[in-house]
């Protein structure tokens, strides 16, 4: 059972500002909030809805299409199980993983079962899709968290009180507030120079002239993280071709190295949809999404936010590369993969997964400068990974709470 730490602070005090609602943000929040913390939370995004690396596409015009195009599942390999999960699971916000793995070799021959670390342990989804686990999180947190979604955070500013100022590409003034959480690397990680073409990582000026050492060593840790790319490719198989797609004999195929050189895919998602519909993501290695780093997704949301011109003939090629590695691994259960008919689109996830050793947890909270980080980039059980983000923004909540308020005595039975 969860314990509630009952803490006495005046709810109007201090406000806290997440920039991310991701996995790691939305936990940062409901944890908070489940620990008894009242104050204003606002939540900032860049992307239409939570979600972050963990999002579901969804369509406007047809409710029947979703694409889990990030993680597919999430493993909880170490215990004890993050404190969220229960809570998570009883409201049917994510379930057990119901389908078949499988593992491809290079000579395409496939077994049950797979070694991709990226499965190992006790595996979940979201249920109705992989946005519902950050939904969910934004529901346990209840009332009060109020999500800004479509809003790119380009600049930060101090605020005269001593707190935070969030603003736009214009410098207009987002919002603010008196503590800062930044649940991605974005604004502090030299990335965005390169994907953006922003001159610098706008949190750098800042840690100049703060004069605090350990927001100092804080970015220079995250702005050293390495990451690895990958490109998807999505497919909307329609009836009656997508009944083939359905009774494949896997949800989740992984590569093994071989397979991985051989093809240039790393994984191959399967997710059935209502009225007979399939959608199919296929994950590149990282090799090839390194091959193509120019070409953005003609639909990324930060790429439209931040002025990031498409390539669309870059990208039909690398789709049609995709595809076509995608019909040959596919070809013993399935005859030809009709790409016009399946409005194939491209995502590209530039930093998909952070490379160790990441952020120590001793530098997620710099108090002088009322920041903190959190986020899969922190060192610890399920780094790289959503156990790894969910953990994250669960002990920022713990080590932010206790540097505001004393830490209370737990009753007799309770845990420390
Ligand atoms: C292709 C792929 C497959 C994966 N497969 C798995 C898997 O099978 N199992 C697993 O456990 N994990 C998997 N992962 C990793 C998993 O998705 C991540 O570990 C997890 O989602 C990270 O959550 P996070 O909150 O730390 O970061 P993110 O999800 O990246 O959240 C950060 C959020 O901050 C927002 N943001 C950043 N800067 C700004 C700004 N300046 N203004 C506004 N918003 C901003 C971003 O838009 C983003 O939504 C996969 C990832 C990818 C890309």
């Amino acid at each position: 059972m969860e314990w509630k730490r009952e803490i006495q602070i005046d709810p109007a005090a201090q406000s806290l500002a997440v920039i991310g609602a991701g996995v790691a943000g939305c936990a940062m929040a409901a944890r908070l909030r489940r620990l008894g913390w009242r104050g204003p939370i606002s939540l900032w995004e860049s992307g239409r809805g939570a979600g972050g690396r963990a999002s579901t596409r969804r369509s406007r015009h047809n409710h029947l299409l979703r694409f889990d195009h990030g993680a597919p599942l999430l493993s909880i390999s170490a215990g004890p199980a993050p404190t969220l999960l229960a809570p998570l699971l009883e409201a049917g916000w994510i379930e057990p993983w119901p389908g078949a793995l499988a593992q491809l070799d290079g000579e395409g021959q496939l077994s049950a079962g797979t070694t991709d670390p990226l499965t190992q342990g006790d595996l979940y989804r979201g249920r109705g899709g992989m946005d519902q686990l950050c939904r969910g999180l934004l529901e346990l947190g209840g009332d009060g968290l109020v999500l800004n979604s479509s809003q790119l955070v380009r600049h930060l500013a101090r605020s005269r009180s001593g707190g935070w100022d969030l603003l736009d590409q214009d410098h207009r003034r987002l919002g603010g507030a008196d503590w800062l959480v930044l649940s991605g690397t974005l604004l502090v990680h030299p990335r965005c120079q390169e994907l953006l073409g922003w001159p610098e990582p706008p949190l750098q000026p800042l840690v100049r002239t703060l004069g605090d050492p350990q927001l100092e060593r804080a970015a220079a840790a995250i702005a050293a993280i390495d990451t690895s790319p990958r490109c998807a490719l999505l497919l909307l198989i329609q009836p009656p071709a997508a009944e083939a797609w359905r009774r494949l004999p896997f949800r989740l195929l992984s590569f093994d190295e071989a397979a991985q050189r051989r093809w240039g895919l790393s994984r191959l998602s399967i997710q059935p949809l209502d009225a007979g519909c399939c959608a199919v993501v296929a994950h590149s290695t990282a090799d090839v999404a390194m091959l193509h780093a120019g070409v953005i997704g003609s639909r990324s949301s930060v790429a439209s936010l931040a002025g990031v011109t498409p390539t669309p003939q870059r990208e039909q090629a690398l789709i049609h590369t995709l595809a076509s590695a995608l019909s040959a691994v596919v070809k013993p259960w399935i005859t030809s993969v009709e790409l016009a008919e399946a409005d194939p689109q491209l995502m590209r996830w530039g930093a998909a997964f952070p490379q160790p050793p990441g952020l120590s947890s001793e530098l997620m909270l710099c108090p002088q400068s009322r920041i903190g980080f959190c986020g899969d980039f922190t060192s610890g059980p399920g780094f790289g990974r959503i156990e790894g983000a969910l953990r994250s923004g669960e002990e920022l909540a713990e080590q932010w709470l206790a540097a505001m308020v004393p830490t209370p005595v737990p009753a007799q039975g309770q845990p420390a």
